[in-house]
């Protein structure tokens, strides 16, 4: 075999000398044999090189705008002989780059993990037998099954293929499908042979079987990949917001000092050099400058938190749109459901049977209701468990343990095991009378056909939902005799499915009819439009599909949230109507809109349906997009569940595309925002709460960044005001070490929160709504910042009045002097544990939420205050930054200070939630 290289020849080589080459078959390579090319060509996987792009993230860290303010003026400090203070100011310039590269790493770090968790599976030939395997263990000479809906794994040539259409957008950027065939045909441009299918492609219709030629890095999508190494870095709304604040509060920030520079020159005749630094000091205290790291990393880990509980975020802007979601259309079947159908009732127009028998396919029983009938000898049964078992593309192995083994669909499943419970012996009969031909199931005519061949027959199954087989019926079968349908036939057949829809069941219509067989050709002919006619109606199969234990309790956290929830469906009217109800989505008063009357709805009717309580049922995946959009002209913020090929196009549109992780296609998952890994709605629920958390946890260490701004510019405003007369009570370097230093572990706990009781009782955030809003601002600056530059300037003269105030002044006794600054930067940084605390909660007490609850923030509090006690007592940083040992009673001070602040804070919530009854 050559290399693991896609050759051009390839594709036109013969098809048994190409196999040849591979060391291959049509039947694929034996397990061992693929276990030895994967030692030797690696995993099927793709992996960029990012090595570049960091290099470029780490120094962006040592060249923002607070950073280069930093370096200029540690440069400006050692040229004017304050050598210490300048490399001082380097220092910690740096170990904040450093800092902030950590936190985005991480941040990268915990988004990476997560893409290892969405893995694709593919089915392939191994030892002859179809398995179903995780997409990286595919090796060259690999043959493969392709199915509508799947990533195609590798690049491969077709054995097989019924009419293939691939989106090979990917790769050529081209939007429009591409047809492939086994016949060789070489088309324009690259990618176009049209025998071959890529890696990194999609299949949107069709099937075949596939030989792979290359695998991972040596796939033409691994190729182009290698080369553009491109990461998709478009900042975030959120992030956009933050960068814009950070440049206006830097604006600000830079005027401010400005003022200061003068008033230090013409106020208090300070050289110009020092002047400069001084100032200085006051913008880097207002610059938010750890602000867009700290971001990143809380949206990060709320990603994580989000796959803990089931729901993967492919970028982090979205994380931020759950947050404001409003509206969740949300398929039923698997998702609100369970997805786990058994067949209860066998309706026949003769007979009724009822099925048994849970778990265990061999202790089911099939049960005639009221009569202990063989069921041998109802024919009608019989030809009901040959279409049902014929007409289905589902195995189910049953292995030792409880649960049998499922490949395929779980409806069709439930067919499976209803006829192995009758004892009908699907393999047998399927030798005599061979498949010969599919009519595949979608959701448009929402039904499925298969074509059996015997000697001078053909015999076609036919089955799917009763609205639109019904009248495709012209004959009935009880027991053996097929006659004529009549009307009130179908009447007692609407009437027997809509009582089973009444309960929430599911019922397929089981159909048939044969034909004489006449030749191939023939077969080639037959079509849904020429086939799935004058049909023979056999019965119902009827199925219970349990909702989901946790959805009662998704369904009311929705509703208390403000977030409404709209069902959409493929299932009839009355199965909708009644699921949506049993669990609470609508009251029984909803209206229910078809997809018929969808198509028919102008803008305006469909605004209005949808201002009230609505269902849609038997709709096609395509009239999602219209549903969806109206809800967006609306104002609305939609998310949206999907699982099909079809639906790839609402879930693009949607604000939060939702694909299903389990049964989802890989189309759908590919244009979705959010994979669900347990195709489960109460996860889009939980998803949610924690992009409402993240957005409120930001605004809780906003909050806390800034209200340590005003304690920090108090002093060197009373320094200005006084005109030199008050000591300067806090040095720059302590400013920087305050803001800086001890307030960065403390803000990125508050950024990790849990979700703060309540948060699902608010209202869905406004689109529009901002950040940094005026009620932040206030609690930051007037609150929260007031209580915490009165307490640091109480703490200042409290140093002083210690050592004989008024009459003795601080400046008379170096070391007296440094106490007192001392005792200011550490009652800064005692109020800032308080407003750690304080932050925690809005209106929530925190002793509700248990004071030691977040780990986190009480990991930073520790380490704020030994980086307090290091800056105090360790000589050469005491002289650095102007600090000294403090006193006993000064220890004594420091900590009862946060005390009252936090019991102010507890005051006022207490207030608040009075007033907003929260
Ligand atoms: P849902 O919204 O419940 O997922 P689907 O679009 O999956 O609905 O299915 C719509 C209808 O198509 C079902 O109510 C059923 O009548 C029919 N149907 C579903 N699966 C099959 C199948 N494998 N073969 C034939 N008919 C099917
Ligand atoms: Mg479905």
């Amino acid at each position: 075999m050559k290399k693991n290289q896609l050759q051009s020849s390839y594709a036109n080589e013969p098809l048994d000398k190409l196999l040849q080459d591979l060391k291959t078959s049509k039947n694929g390579l034996s397990q061992i044999e693929a276990d030895n090319r994967k030692n030797k060509y690696g995993p099927n996987t793709i992996h960029r090189n990012q090595q570049k792009s960091q290099l470029k993230a780490f120094l962006k860290n040592f060249a923002s705008l607070m950073a280069m303010l930093l370096w200029v003026s540690g440069l400006i400090a050692i040229l004017t002989g304050s050598i210490e203070l300048g490399i001082a100011i380097w220092l910690v310039n740096i170990i904040n780059g450093l800092f902030s590269f950590w936190q985005e790493h991480k941040a990268q770090k915990a988004t990476d993990s997560l893409m290892a968790m969405l893995p694709t599976y593919t089915r392939v030939f191994r030892n002859g037998k179809i398995e179903q395997l995780n997409s990286k263990e595919i090796v060259p000479g690999d043959v493969f099954q392709l199915q509508a809906g799947n990533s195609v794994p590798a690049d491969a040539r077709l054995l097989e293929a019924t009419s293939i259409q691939v989106d090979q957008s990917a790769l050529t950027g081209e939007t429009v499908p591409e047809s492939k065939t086994v016949k060789f045909k070489n088309g324009e441009g690259k990618f176009s042979e049209s025998n071959i299918v890529y890696a990194g492609t999609t299949v949107g219709s069709g099937d075949g079987k596939a030989v792979v030629l290359a695998t991972g890095m040596n796939t033409e999508f691994g190729k182009i990949a290698s080369l553009t190494q491109k990461q998709n870095t478009t900042a975030s709304p959120l992030q956009q917001e933050l960068n814009r604040l950070t440049k206006q509060i830097s604006l600000i920030a830079i005027a401010v000092g400005l003022v200061f520079f003068v008033a230090a020159i013409l106020f208090v005749h300070h050289p110009i050099a020092q002047s400069f630094v001084f100032a200085l000091g006051m913008i880097v205290a207002f610059i938010p400058e750890g602000l867009l790291p700290t971001v990143t990393l809380s949206l990060a880990q709320a990603v994580q938190r989000m796959a803990k509980k089931h729901a993967l975020v492919k970028d982090l802007n979205s994380v931020e749109t759950l947050g404001e979601t409003s509206v969740i259309c949300s398929d039923k079947t698997g998702t609100l459901t369970q997805n786990q159908m058994t067949v209860n009732h066998i309706w026949l127009m003769g007979n009724v049977y009822t099925v048994t028998g849970q778990g265990y396919i061999n202790n089911g029983q099939l049960k005639q209701e009221n009569k202990a009938v063989n069921y041998h000898d109802d024919p009608a049964l019989i030809q009901l468990l040959r279409v049902s078992t014929f007409n289905n593309d589902t195995t189910v192995e049953l292995s030792s343990e409880k649960k049998p083994k499922i490949l395929g669909t779980p409806t069709e499943a439930a067919l499976v095991i209803m006829a192995q419970k009758a004892g009908f012996d699907t393999s047998k009969e399927l030798k005599q009378m061979p498949r010969v031909k599919e009519l595949p199931f979608d959701s448009d005519r929402k039904r499925m056909t298969t074509i059996h061949q015997t000697k001078d027959k053909l015999f076609v199954a036919v089955k799917g939902s009763l609205d639109g087989l019904l009248q495709q019926c012209t004959k009935i079968q009880i027991n053996g005799d097929i006659r004529p349908i009549t009307a009130d036939d179908i009447k007692k057949i609407n009437q027997a499915n809509k009582n089973y829809a009444t309960k929430g069941l599911r019922s397929l219509a089981i159909t048939y009819k044969t034909i004489d067989f006449k030749d191939k050709s023939q077969i080639d002919n037959l079509n849904a439009d020429n086939t799935e006619n004058d049909l023979i109606f056999l019965g119902l199969t009827v199925m219970a599909d349990p909702p989901r234990p946790e959805i009662y309790d998704a369904v009311k956290k929705c509703h208390d949230a403000s977030i409404k929830i709209i069902m959409v469906t493929g299932d009839s009217e009355i199965t909708a109507k009644s699921v949506a109800v049993k669990i609470g989505i609508t009251s029984d008063k909803a209206r229910v809109v078809t997809g018929t009357e969808l198509d028919q709805m102008n803008s305006k009717d469909l605004k209005q349906a949808l201002q009230g309580e609505v269902i849609f049922a038997r709709v096609a995946p395509e009239q999602k997009y219209k549903i969806v959009s109206t809800l967006q002209e609306m104002g609305q913020i939609v998310a949206s569940t999907g699982d099909g090929v079809n639906d790839a196009p609402a879930l693009k549109k949607a604000n939060i595309g939702v694909a299903m992780g389990v049964t989802g296609t890989d189309v759908a998952k590919d244009a979705a925002n959010m994979i669900l890994t347990d195709d489960n709605f109460a996860s889009i629920v939980a998803a949610i709460e924690e992009g409402r958390t993240v957005y409120s946890n930001i605004q809780k260490f906003l909050l806390y960044i800034f209200n340590s701004n005003v304690p920090e510019a108090i002093p060197s405003a009373l320094f200005l005001l006084s005109r030199g007369l008050i000591p300067l009570p806090l040095t720059v370097l302590q400013i920087l070490a305050v803001d800086l230093g001890t307030d960065m572990l403390p803000a990125l706990g508050l950024g990790s929160e849990q979700p703060e009781p309540g948060i699902m009782n608010q209202k869905p955030r406004a689109h529009n709504s901002h950040l940094l809003n005026k009620h932040l601002i206030l609690t930051a600056f007037a609150w929260y910042g007031a209580i915490a530059s009165l307490v640091s300037t109480i703490a200042y003269f409290f140093v002083n009045y210690q050592n004989g105030w008024p009459m003795k002044d601080l400046m008379s006794s170096g070391i007296v002097y440094n106490r007192a600054t001392t005792m200011t930067l550490a009652a800064i940084i005692f109020c800032q544990i308080a407003a750690a605390l304080n932050c925690q909660t809005k209106y929530t007490s925190v002793f509700k939420l248990g004071i030691f609850n977040n780990h986190r923030v009480w990991a930073g509090i520790v380490f704020e205050v030994i980086l307090l006690a290091i800056l105090v007592y360790t000589p050469g940083i005491q002289e650095v930054f102007n600090t000294a040992p403090l006193q006993i009673n000064d220890w004594i001070f420091l900590v009862i200070v946060p005390i009252p602040i936090f019991l102010i804070e507890e005051l006022r919530k207490l207030i608040a939630r009075r007033k907003y009854n929260h």
